[in-house]
């Protein structure tokens, strides 16, 4: 891919070769043991492309926890093989039929369940968002992403990388991978939203290149949304990014000017998936081949001697059905 793009070299960091494919795993198991700790009978969640909900799930079945995953029709159908995964694994998987019945709806039917009974009952949220402690502790749980990739880098390169890239949905990969490099100046961070069909319409989910401050479940953030407040239908090709909101580190690092954030489209995403697959063997997930995308758009920019380092969140099995049918591959 590097040869390819013709400029910087690419690295990747494999959150894709984790247990159940993707970074949700490490706050899962945190979450998971938290609650347990805590004496908890039920661990609660929403997801949106399965990930958290069938990350959560295994860990709940490993710890012995009763687990109960909101999630939208529309999601429900694309992502198939996450819900049977959910379904071994024992999980209560509740379909959520409002709005537009993806994400943000699921976190809307999975808070009122929790408000049921919220001493009993543990909120397992999926990202870094949500109100105190939620960005905090999943952020904390995320940050082996960023000490690991690290700690490689350094040992294989005898420095550190010069550019950083994440795709942001609501940022946990992007915080994990971000928060060891916080304090040195000289790497550039970038986090990549969907720009869906393009930003000039409304169908994306680009919170921190086009939203503006409000509220959204119980954090202030940058979100799309409409003249009263309520936040907008969003629309990404990957299931993962598709939130209104996003989570309240991201806001600050884009008002302090520590992290740029762009937005890659869904034709670049695909394109990006296709290549990685074809030129490396590696099938990425639509969430992260918008960290690709950009990546591969900034290396041929950039002199040979410079790096890039790009957080492959996730393994493309979920996504692979999908993208064969739409690019008409069969
Ligand atoms: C959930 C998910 C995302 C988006 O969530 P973040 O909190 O922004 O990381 C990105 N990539 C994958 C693979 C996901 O499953």
């Amino acid at each position: 891919m590097t040869e390819a793009a013709g400029g910087a070299q690419i690295y990747l960091k494999r959150e894709d070769l984790n247990h159940t494919g993707a970074h949700k795993i490490n706050h899962c198991i945190g979450e998971a043991l938290l609650a347990k700790h805590m004496g908890k009978t039920k661990v609660l969640a929403e997801t949106g492309a399965g990930q958290h909900g069938v990350a959560l799930a295994t860990a709940c079945a490993l710890l012995g926890m009763e687990c109960e995953i909101h999630m939208g029709e529309i999601d429900i159908a694309k992502e198939h093989p996450n819900v049977t995964k959910m379904k071994i694994l024992g999980c209560k998987l509740v379909p959520v039929t409002r709005g537009t019945k993806t994400l943000k709806d699921a976190v809307d039917s999975a808070f009122e369940e929790y408000l049921k009974d919220p001493v009993n009952f543990f909120y397992a949220i999926g990202s870094v968002v949500g109100p105190h402690p939620f960005p905090k502790m999943v952020r904390d749980f995320q940050s082996i992403v960023g000490q690991e990739a690290r700690e490689q880098f350094l040992a294989k390169m005898n420095k550190l990388p010069d550019t950083l890239i994440a795709c942001v949905g609501g940022g946990s990969n992007a915080m994990g991978l971000f928060t060891a490099f916080l304090e040195d100046d000289e790497v550039r961070m970038i986090g990549v939203e969907p720009a869906g069909k393009g930003l000039d319409t409304p169908d994306h989910a680009a919170t921190l290149s086009l939203g503006i401050k409000g509220q959204l479940h119980g954090f202030e953030c940058y979100n799309l949304q409409d003249k009263e407040g309520n936040p907008l239908p969003v629309y990404s090709i990957a299931s993962g990014l598709d939130y209104p909101g996003v989570g309240p580190q991201h806001c600050y690092l884009k008002d302090i000017k520590r992290v740029e954030y762009v937005a890659a489209d869904d034709k670049e995403c695909l394109d990006a998936f296709m290549k990685l697959s074809r030129l490396e063997g590696i099938i990425p997930a639509l969430e992260s081949a918008h960290a690709v995308a950009h990546a591969m758009k900034i290396a041929k920019e950039m002199p040979k001697d410079k790096t890039i380092l790009v957080n492959l969140s996730d393994r493309g099995d979920k996504d692979a059905d999908f993208v064969a049918d739409y690019l008409s591959l069969y």
